[in-house]
């Protein structure tokens, strides 16, 4: 498995374009199995929050929202460590390495690190490391995007210390990736408001013409099974 480059993004060749599909509602779902003991659940929870409202600002009109229910979730976020044998990752972290992300899926945290919420500019020593800096890089590789060569990314290979800001890389990985399915779901939710204000308006919906609702079923199962099989097969190999 390999990458392939385009426009400047970094994307896995097995998997191509827009794997991650939202849910007929254009919702993508995110579920935390676990939490480390770093730093207050509610902290946490912040924190991947946090993350994932960063990216919604460019997946709009897709959104992210949060679920109890780990069968529904799209994206798992687990912590986990090398040392810890009740808890290990599928696969070692090895040193240094704060987390990975599969393809397509869940997301790993290296809890033998210190997790915690870092002003940006404060320093920090060892093994302290801000969580919501380093989940939304592992999200991005969660969304298939890899390494961005420019420091300024959110997608740069290394930590850097705190990040807060989506760079032109992101915003073209994920117009490349996912700027079929957002127009997609902008469609329907946009059909869906037409509906809603002329059945206000006192006009007949039977009057609003079907926008291909058919065929997105049919395109969503095609992806589906894309998306099925992805997920079987490939495992993001860059790592923070
Ligand atoms: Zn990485």
């Amino acid at each position: 498995m390999g990458t392939y480059t385009h426009n400047g993004v970094k994307v896995n060749t097995m998997t191509g374009r827009q794997i991650i599909l939202p849910s007929p509602q254009g919702k993508i779902r995110w579920h935390i199995r676990n939490f480390t003991s770093d730093q207050d659940k509610t902290k946490t929870i912040q924190a991947i929050k946090k993350g994932f409202d960063l990216w919604e600002r460019i997946f709009n009109p897709i959104m992210f929202e949060g679920t109890n229910d780990i069968k529904e979730a799209h994206i798992v976020i687990h912590f986990s460590s090398d040392s810890d044998r009740s808890n290990p990752p599928p696969r070692p972290f090895g040193e240094n390495v704060l987390g990975f992300a599969y393809a397509l899926g869940d997301v790993w945290l290296n809890d033998d690190f210190d997790w915690q919420e870092i002003m940006k500019g404060e320093r920090t020593t060892g093994r302290t490391a801000d969580l919501f800096t380093a989940f939304v890089h592992e999200l991005g590789h969660s969304f298939n995007i890899g390494h961005s060569e420019s420091n300024e990314a959110l997608m740069y290979a290394s930590y850097n210390g705190v990040d807060s800001a989506l760079s032109p890389y992101e915003v073209e990985a994920v117009d490349f990736l996912y700027g079929n399915i957002r127009a997609m779901v902008y469609k329907k939710k946009w059909a869906e408001e037409r509906k809603i204000l002329e059945v206000e308006a006192g006009m007949s919906p039977k009057a609003t013409p079907k926008i291909a609702g058919g065929s997105q079923f049919i395109i969503l199962g095609i992806l589906g099974i894309v998306y099925f099989l992805a997920s079987k097969t490939n495992i993001v190999k860059n790592i923070a």
